[in-house]
């Protein structure tokens, strides 16, 4: 038996799709963090729930997850520091490809990007990495709490 507790909130169990094209599961999942997601200027704090849609869908290379997060990030604004949060709603889909296939790919020297290919393994997948970098793109490189924010020079100038 796998716990899914051990392998921590995002790994997942294929088995049941594995090598079965066309068949399909489903799952929802609220997960409470346990690292930040993101920085400190702009992120996901520890403790904080995401939500989880997933849809695991077996393909002839291995098996397509396509979902969604929903979470609630805060940071603060880099002008004021003004605390900030903004509502966190990402879409991803992804091939967990099977590892014979991921190695034949790489014994054909299939082009770079087939080497940044994720795998299955022991047929989990692992959807950490991915919801992490599909989260942490959509956030602003600098966060501000509204376009026009004056900043803290003109809060120095009028105290
Ligand atoms: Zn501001």
């Amino acid at each position: 038996m796998v716990h899914q507790e051990e392998e921590g909130p995002w790994v997942f169990d294929t088995r049941e799709l594995v090598r079965r094209p066309g068949t399909m599961q489903t799952a929802q999942h609220v997960v409470t963090l346990k690292d930040l997601i993101g920085t400190d200027v702009m992120g996901i704090q520890p403790g904080q729930q995401v939500k989880l849609d997933l849809r695991m869908e077996s393909v002839v290379e291995g098996v397509l997850a396509t979902g969604s997060v929903k979470a609630t990030a805060t940071g603060e604004c880099v002008r004021c520091l003004d605390p900030i949060s903004t509502n966190v709603d990402v879409f991803f889909q992804e091939l967990f490809a099977y590892p014979d296939r991921a190695a034949h790919h790489r014994e054909v020297g299939a082009d770079d990007e087939q080497d940044e290919q994720r795998e299955l393994v022991q047929d989990m997948m692992d959807l950490e990495e991915l919801v992490t970098d599909a989260v942490v793109t959509t956030f602003p490189f600098q966060p501000v709490c509204r376009e026009d924010c004056p900043g803290l020079c003109s809060n120095a100038v009028l105290t």
